[in-house]
């Protein structure tokens, strides 16, 4: 008779619990949660045709916060409470200040906070440096970055160091070229020149350290840029990525700005503007940006079509990819927009044809994200495939009129500015449902505008598009932004034309959730959001999905 000792680990099958747990319970640890968890892990790694090491099986487990980690080679991930003094913060209680060129920003993917924030912050210290008398500069010898927090968790997988790197080699998110990153990752170790007065200083991937990501942070993503001259600080800047791309730094003051001409804090203010004179959300968005940045209605538009034009872009590209082409990372995840684009459309029944081409095109533009190639904050990088989604939809295939598109982008603006005005647009913060619930949520106000929905209907779209996102974690396995991501993106559009569809055949004023109370709801919820669940790769998918 064999005993369990002499049967192969090929011989084993993989659903025996005699075989899938250890006899050794190690010490400390309930049996039952035990033997649970073993199971768990194996039935995962069988599901993805992976089998379990003798040592893996029999080794003690690591704290549960550490696990994923260690499965993805990430440090343990942080648990860190908001600071009062940050401006994302603070800025609850004036009236909204934001305006379309801060809010959607193109930068390369995948990720607003943990590249395009990063990449920003080292360009705006480079900026900085370069301003030093040249006495200091001469002493120059090193140039540092320290991430922190979610920024230090996840960042690897993100590519954050080579977005910090090329922020400090003077390179600007909308316009660095995404092969530079590539060429980062492809060879790490190159050396790169930043020229500073009459000192060149070398910098390297080195010089992006991964710190702690555990500590009394003013804000999840936090990180540090010093030059030094060997152990002396020539200049220090403690930054925070606070979400869409928005950076802060220690004892920012934000710029100052025109009063909007119709001030609003909430989508019932906003509406009300609307509706008392008669005319639409866009077109009180648009007096606002104008007034607010000094800005001609033409220069408004220029920018919305630039916008709109790059989002069009992000889709042709991504839906041009090969059907064979792998997303970088060890995921090794297939891009699968062209098949399910050309499947869709041999499909015998119109509404799934929509269905099918709708999620196509968000999936186009969310794997160009998790390439790394430019995408466009709408209101993140995570989420860069729901806008473009619609946008594309709508302009390319139904014709709709670009200026119906303009003041589709304006109102979906209006959500995003509320979202993060009262909320958060970081998912380090709160969630999937800060990144895809409020693109979804922008998507809907998007269709309904283009549509020439009235105003409460544009609101009801947008507040059951963010309804039903409420609550949804974010677990991106290994710390890449694909799965859950891009599929999620799909599921984000298809939502948004969902919302629209309900709030334009419903009786309006019978809706019974307005937009400003979700979005408490929204902000209740990512502060109450158990913080594995915040782009920590600590829990949901990043701890059961098993990579081989
Ligand atoms: S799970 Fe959602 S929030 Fe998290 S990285 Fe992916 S898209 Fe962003």
């Amino acid at each position: 008779m064999s005993t369990r000792e002499d049967v192969k680990d090929n011989e084993r099958d993989p659903l025996d619990p005699a075989a899938t747990v250890p006899s050794e319970i190690p010490a400390g640890l309930d049996r039952r949660k035990f033997i649970m968890r073993s199971a768990v892990i194996s039935a995962a790694a069988v599901m993805n045709g992976c089998s379990r090491s003798e040592t893996e099986r029999t080794a003690p487990p690591p704290a549960p916060a550490a696990e994923s980690a260690r499965v993805q080679g990430l440090a343990p991930a942080p648990s860190v409470p908001l600071s009062p003094d940050l401006d994302v913060v603070k800025k609850e209680k004036g009236p909204v200040l934001t305006t379309v060129d801060e809010f959607y920003k193109v930068g390369p993917g995948p990720s607003s906070s943990h590249t395009i924030g990063p990449m920003r912050i080292t360009y705006d210290f480079y900026q900085k440096a370069t301003q030093l008398p040249a006495d200091k500069l001469a002493k120059a010898t090193k140039l540092q970055v320290n991430l922190f927090g979610s920024l230090s968790a996840t960042g690897k997988g993100h590519g954050t160091e080579r977005a910090a790197l090329a922020g400090l080699v003077g390179k600007e998110p909308a316009t660095v070229d995404p092969k530079f990153l590539d060429g980062l990752r492809d060879k790490p170790d190159q050396v790169f020149p930043v020229k500073l007065g009459n000192k060149s200083i070398d910098v390297s991937l080195k010089d992006v350290i991964y710190d702690a990501t555990k500590g009394d942070f003013k804000h999840p993503n936090t990180m540090t840029v010093k030059l030094l001259a060997g152990n002396e600080v020539l200049l220090e800047q403690e930054y925070y990525s606070v979400g869409g791309g928005f950076i802060e730094w220690k004892g920012y003051t934000p710029p100052k700005k025109n009063q909007p001409k119709y001030p609003f804090a909430t989508m019932k203010e906003l509406r009300t503007h609307a509706d008392t004179n008669k005319t639409t959300i866009a077109k009180i968005m648009l007096a606002n940006e104008m007034s607010i940045a000094g800005r001609s209605e033409e220069e408004v538009n220029a920018f919305v079509d630039k916008i709109i034009n790059a989002m069009v872009a992000t889709v042709k590209s991504g839906l041009a990819m090969s059907e064979d082409d792998v997303l970088p990372g060890p995921i090794k995840l297939h891009s699968k927009a062209a098949s399910v684009y050309k499947r869709a459309m041999d499909d015998k029944f119109e509404s799934d044809r929509g269905i099918g081409a709708l999620s196509a095109f968000a999936l186009a533009a969310s794997e160009e994200n998790g390439r790394g190639h430019l995408v466009i904050t709408a209101p993140t990088g995570g989420s860069a495939g729901v806008m473009p989604s619609l946008v594309y939809g709508l302009m390319e295939v139904r014709k709709v009129d670009r200026q119906k598109m303009r003041d589709g982008m304006l109102a979906a603006a209006a959500v995003g500015y509320l979202c993060k005005h009262h909320a958060t647009l970081s998912a380090a913060e709160g969630g999937c449902q800060a990144e895809i619930g409020v693109a979804s949520s922008m998507a809907a106000a998007l269709v309904a505008t283009a549509y020439d929905a009235p105003s409460l209907v544009v609101e009801n779209a947008a507040e059951s598009a963010l309804e039903h996102h409420l609550g949804m974690t974010c677990d991106p396995v290994a710390g890449y932004v694909q799965v859950p991501c891009i599929e999620r993106c799909a599921f984000g559009a298809v939502k948004a034309w969902t919302a629209y569809q309900i709030a334009s055949n419903e009786i309006a004023s019978r809706h019974r959730v307005n937009f400003d109370e979700t979005v408490m709801a929204l902000a209740q919820t990512a502060k109450d959001m158990n913080s594995k669940y915040k782009e920590t790769s600590e829990a949901g998918l990043a701890q059961s999905v098993v990579l081989c």
